[in-house]
């Protein structure tokens, strides 16, 4: 009588919201650990993904900038 399934039950993963595999908690798979790794690599993992912060063009010049694609 074991209805409570303690896999099922955990948190899904972070990255995609699929369900976490134990082999790579939190995560479900090993791709989506590296992109949670990735994250904190380039330090964007507290900052939401929004671009919408340039809009204003007050963003300093960076050096060596000059080449616009
Ligand atoms: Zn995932």
């Amino acid at each position: 009588m074991n209805q409570i399934d303690r896999k099922i039950s955990a948190a899904p993963c972070p990255i995609c919201r699929k369900p976490m595999d134990a082999a790579f908690k939190p995560f479900c798979s090993k791709r989506c650990a590296d992109i949670d790794l990735n994250r904190w690599l380039t330090g964007v993992y507290a900052v939401p993904v929004t671009e919408d912060e340039d809009e204003d063009g007050e963003r300093p010049a960076e050096p060596g900038e000059g080449d616009r694609s």
